[in-house]
């Protein structure tokens, strides 16, 4: 058993005043494996002060020391990538197939932020005037569980960057991973107070930072729900927020598309870190003339998708998170069948052989129609809808005809018709051919998949205010 029972405030790891705990649970057997001792609103008043003692200090620090302190993080976290990534594997479930490439890209993220950071210009000339652009003020994070130590990276990467302290809350239920890393970054060796991470319930810890006159900025990633209350609280003292939510990713296929490269990786697009991924591509469109051919490719396709627990090397999928997220996918299952559409593939229950273990099958809904809820709303599991087109036109009428805009996928061959076709996409991404991830280019969504961008020079401009200096 794994008892948690610090929180990182000031520089030091401390005991919180708040005294309720939280149970951890390993997903692949259902198993106990520990208890966290949560902070509670006066851990999160400690810790605001910490980065505003902080802030002052550490918004004048240089480039070439921020620079520093980044590439002295990613060392410090990339020497525990084993660790990490067995941590990752107990209390997440993450296959080697997802922890191979997530653990050294979170531990990269500091590198990559080290780059945008050596090639940013902080003042510039415009007419008579000198815009710096100066942090914005303390700064506080909220994350899920789905890539905890990612998420965590990421967005304190950017914070160094642009020279603001901040408070991070993660995810609870990735307590674990949450404190190996934070071993990683006391290990740097930052100023005290620079970040500050305390594990605590959303309504508790995370309300107040949302709320709180001392933190100016708000970066959070999870559900469209709660980020519209982070909204509404950051409201009263004009927060400046980046909100990144859900996605309902449309994976295109186009009618040129060669079928033994694009079925492969609409199936990877979709089912992304075992389906729970607000990037996957869920809604598989395909042309009408085709759609015999693509579902009996589907079909053959996924059952090279090995579902199973992180120790076999070639499971792809692991479980759901908790017995909450088994139990959310389970009933959008049974509300898709419920509401008409029919089953290609997977269904309800475990699957053969896993019989412990939140782990799903893999699902594949025909006769979808893009008005149905398990074709509008985040399931957030391994579960995909197929919806057939007629044209052009038509693919890219449902591709937008959701709330979400978070990431788009399109399949073919004719590549300059890709490029034509992203353009009418209402999409914060665009991923052709499934290309890999590209940290420099900004990331975030259009219309409910949240507001303001991360990565790159965009990330780093969502912590920074820029002031206009006119002399004459
Ligand atoms: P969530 O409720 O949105 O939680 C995300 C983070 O926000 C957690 O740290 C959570 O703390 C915190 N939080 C909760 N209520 C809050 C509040 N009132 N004020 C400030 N912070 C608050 O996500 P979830 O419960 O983990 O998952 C629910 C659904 O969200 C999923 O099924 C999925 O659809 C979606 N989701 C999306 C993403 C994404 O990457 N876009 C990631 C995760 C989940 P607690 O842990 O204490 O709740
Ligand atoms: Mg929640």
């Amino acid at each position: 058993m794994r008892i948690i029972d610090k929180v990182y405030i000031d520089g030091s790891f401390v005991t919180p005043k708040g005294s309720e705990t939280a149970d951890l649970y390993n997903p692949s057997t259902e198993e106990k494996i520990g208890t966290v001792r949560l902070g509670g609103i006066e851990d999160a008043h400690e810790a605001i002060a910490a980065a505003k003692r902080a802030f002052p200090a550490f918004s004048r620090t240089t480039k070439a020391e921020r620079v520093e302190m980044l590439k002295r993080l990613n060392a410090a976290v990339a020497a525990r990538v084993s660790d990490l990534t067995q941590a990752m594997a107990l209390e997440y479930g993450a296959p080697q197939t997802f922890t191979r490439f997530a653990i050294p890209h979170a531990a990269s993220s500091f590198l990559t932020m080290a780059k945008v950071l050596e090639d940013y210009d902080f003042e510039r000339q415009m007419g008579r005037a000198r815009v710096v652009m100066q942090p914005s003020g303390v700064a506080a994070a909220i994350t899920p569980w789905n890539s905890n130590i990612g998420f965590i990276t990421s967005k304190l990467a950017t914070a160094i960057a642009a020279g603001t302290t901040i408070v991070i809350k993660p995810s609870e239920m990735s307590a674990t991973q949450t404190q190996i890393l934070t071993e990683c970054l006391h290990e740097a060796g930052l100023p005290k107070g620079v970040f500050n991470i305390v594990n605590g319930f959303g309504s508790i810890v995370g309300a107040e930072l949302s709320r709180h006159p001392d933190i100016a900025k708000v970066t959070f990633t999870g559900s469209t729900a709660v980020g519209r209350e982070i909204l509404r609280s950051a409201a009263d003292t004009f927060k400046r927020v980046t909100l990144e939510l859900g996605g309902k990713g449309p994976n295109i296929i186009l009618d040129d598309a060669d079928l033994d490269v694009t079925i492969p990786a609409v199936l990877r697009m979709g089912f992304i870190n075992s389906g729970q991924a607000c990037i996957a591509g869920t809604r598989i469109l395909v042309p009408s003339h085709r759609l015999d051919e693509v579902l009996a490719r589907l079909k053959q396709e996924i059952e090279t998708f090995k579902i199973g627990a992180p120790d076999d090397p070639d499971a792809m999928i692991g479980p759901m998170v908790s017995q909450k997220q088994y139990d959310r996918v389970q009933s959008y299952i049974e509300l898709g069948t419920r509401q008409g559409a029919c089953l290609l593939t997977g269904g309800l229950g475990r699957p053969a052989g896993l019989e412990r273990g939140w782990f799903t099958k893999l699902t594949i809904f025909t006769h979808v129609n893009n008005q149905m809820r398990i074709a509008r709303e985040e399931i957030f599991g391994p579960v995909l809808s197929v919806i057939s087109y007629r044209d052009e036109d038509e693919a890219v009428s449902i591709a937008n005809d959701t709330p979400y805009g978070l990431q788009a996928y399109l399949h073919g061959t004719d590549v300059a018709r890709m490029q034509a076709l992203a353009d009418r996409l209402e999409s914060g991404r665009v991923v052709v051919n499934g290309a890999p991830h590209e940290p420099l280019a900004p990331f975030g969504g259009f219309k409910q998949s949240g507001i303001g961008r991360e990565y790159g020079v965009f990330g780093l401009e969502a912590f920074l205010e820029p002031k206009a200096v006119i002399a004459s």
